[in-house]
């Protein structure tokens, strides 16, 4: 051979000779990476190659089309990505792939081997580069053609020691086909769906058009169907106001496979002082039980690094389903440097700033629209606003309250409807069923009761109270002075009556109300109930009919008037159990006790009455 002279074989430096081993072994389960890695080096290659081109450095023909290949070759076993990009002269090979990309790879190792002793992992794992593809293959081929055009093409080998040696090479077009033959770890890959699946993950919205060919159709001499399987331009980088809203409902479904649309999107397009774009959307989700967990995806200039990254979304937007590119992140770096950024702490502040900046232009542009999401949306802001004070000063002045007649308020909202009747109360109920004797007491002296019955509520309630000076009182927590008329003097034999009837912690008292029909009502502190809840909540054992309560007797009702009068002791006592017992069951759920006593009650008061 003519050339034979000038092919050289090496071999890449003594200090390396561990690194192939480490890099073959290394994370068994992310070993698919060198997809992405290599994928996006043929993309980097043609995007060089294009920005010469729009500099004028050199001039290609009008309808030059780029693209990138992966092409499996089931006979061969090997996998080969292909790129019309710049390509690279021998010096190149030798400078870029024999000497940078092994120290970048090395720097990565050492990186590596140094946060997982931390336990703390390398976010996305990227920056292995080029030597990513021996943890798949046994030997690499790199075929490369430079743009220059004046050298002859390079076919460089390595095998997985780290040996390599120049071949003679016929290709003859621009750019680079890397052709890794794939090792018993790598065989894997063979698998049509199994690559595609790889691909469809990584490259999904890489820049350059890539096509897959699976190797299966050349063989039936079938022409392959020539559709890219990327989107080049993704939605994210468009500006939010050439976007549709079905452009981004299509985005969603296609991105996350959710067939229910989202409640609303978030379109962040920020270019400075913070370089990223994204957009996160809300799910819907169908109830409390539903997995709340979103997926929020992280890209790199279009390159998918990974799922999910903590420190980029605050926790309490876990729920968010959404991409994020953040071309400034380094993401070569372990999480406990991501913790400290000031960059991704920024991101995360911006997203919260955007998000209560939408919620604010919903409740302004389109309330009756933001109406219907709040039931959605309630919870997460809720959530949001207990873990974040900042997210609550932005988002409080449109938080809703859901009123029992459908209706929703805000704070100051429902502070005018009061009137001043009641100033700095809101009341609300938890059911309203069991509690539909207390609302309408209520809402039937225009006092709007709100609804909420999350056990996330009273903790929000907690912190409400303590910066819009409000105070949340349950409606069966208090009679308050709107429903009461004049003073009433306490009758000593009903309270004695009533005392022999109903358990120890109970309380009488006497009110006048303005509604006659009802002979009694009980009443459970707000402060007691919340406290009993929120220990049940931490599972503690406090049972149902512990707490204290007041029995209210209704001074302005003609049944108790009656029995006041009646001279029956025995009746009396009867009378007064089944009244007793009928507040109790407005209140809340009886115990199988109490609900045993009461039927028993009830079938003694039809007998007696026959
Ligand atoms: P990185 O891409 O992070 O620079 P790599 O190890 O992946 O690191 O690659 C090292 C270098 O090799 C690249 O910067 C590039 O100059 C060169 N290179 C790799 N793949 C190609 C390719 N397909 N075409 C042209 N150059 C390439």
């Amino acid at each position: 051979m003519e050339n034979e002279k000038n092919f050289t074989t090496g071999s890449i430096s003594v200090s390396t000779e561990h690194i192939f081993p480490v890099i073959k072994k290394w994370l068994y389960s992310e070993k698919e990476i060198f997809l992405r890695e290599l994928v996006s080096n043929a993309c980097d290659a043609v995007t060089k190659m294009k920005r010469l081109s729009s500099l004028g450095e050199i001039s290609l023909p009008e309808d030059e089309k780029f693209a990138v290949t992966v092409r499996l070759d089931p006979e061969e076993q090997s996998l080969t990505i292909s790129d019309n990009g710049i390509g690279m002269s021998r010096k190149e090979v030798e400078k870029y792939i024999c000497s940078i990309a092994l120290s970048g790879a090395m720097d990565f190792m050492e990186k590596y081997e140094q946060s997982t002793s931390d336990g703390s992992g390398i976010i996305g794992h990227f920056g292995l580069g080029f030597y990513s593809a021996f943890m798949v293959a046994d030997k690499v081929r790199v075929f490369t053609q430079s743009m220059k055009g004046e050298e002859d093409s390079v076919c460089w080998v390595c095998d997985e020691q780290g040996s390599y040696t120049y071949e003679e090479c016929t290709k003859r077009e621009r750019g680079t086909d890397v052709v890794l033959y794939l090792s018993e770890e790598g065989k894997e890959y063979l698998e049509a769906g199994k690559l595609r699946a790889v691909l469809d993950k990584y490259c999904a919205f890489m820049p350059v058009e890539i096509y897959f060919e699976d190797g299966k159709d050349e063989k039936e001499g079938e022409e392959q169907a020539k559709e890219p399987i990327n989107d080049i331009s993704p939605l994210w980088l468009k500006r939010p106001s050439e976007c549709t809203d079905e452009e981004y409902t299509a985005f969603y479904r296609k991105v996350f496979n959710d067939y229910k649309d989202p409640l609303f999107h978030i379109h962040i397009n920020a270019d400075y002082p913070l370089n990223f774009k994204g957009i996160l959307y809300f799910p819907r989700l169908n109830s409390e039980y539903d997995n709340m967990e979103g997926q929020v995806k992280l890209f790199y200039n279009q390159v998918f690094v990974a799922d999910n990254i903590k420190e980029v979304i605050p926790d309490y937007f876990l729920m968010l389903k959404g991409v994020l590119d953040c071309p400034e992140l380094p993401l070569n770096v372990s999480r406990s440097y991501l913790q400290n950024s000031g960059y991704v702490s920024k991101i995360a502040a911006h997203i919260v700033k955007k998000t209560a900046d939408k919620l604010q232009g919903l409740f302004n542009t389109e309330r009756e629209r933001y109406e219907k999401l709040w039931d959605d949306l309630k919870l997460f802001v809720e959530y949001g606003s207990l873990r974040d004070k900042k997210f609550y000063d932005r988002v409080k002045k449109v938080f809703l309250l859901p009123l029992t007649d459908g209706r929703h308020l805000t704070f100051e909202e429902y502070a005018k409807e009061l009137q001043g009747k009641e100033e700095g109360k809101i009341f609300y109920a938890a059911d309203p069923v069991t509690q539909a004797q207390y609302i309408s007491l209520y809402t039937d002296r225009g006092i709007p009761v709100a609804l909420f019955d999350k056990v996330l509520d009273s903790q929000f309630f907690s912190l409400a109270e303590a910066e819009e000076k409000v105070k949340f009182v349950r409606v069966d927590a208090e009679i308050s002075d709107s429903l009461k008329e004049g003073e009433i003097d306490e009758n000593e034999g009903l309270k004695s009556l009533f005392a022999s009837v109903c358990p120890e912690n109970t309380e009488i008292s006497f009110a006048s109300l303005k509604d006659g029909s009802l002979p009694a009502l009980l009443n459970v502190s707000e402060e007691e109930r919340r406290m009993k809840e929120m220990m049940r909540m931490y599972g503690m054992d406090v049972p149902m009919g512990e707490e204290k309560a007041t029995l209210i007797l209704n001074g302005s009702n003609a049944l108790l008037k009656k029995l006041a009068d009646c001279t029956d002791e025995d009746k009396k006592k009867d009378a007064a159990a089944q009244i007793y017992a009928l507040a109790l069951l407005s209140q809340r759920p009886l115990t199988a006790e109490e609900m045993k006593k009461f039927l028993a009650g009830s079938f003694k008061t039809i007998e007696n009455g026959l």
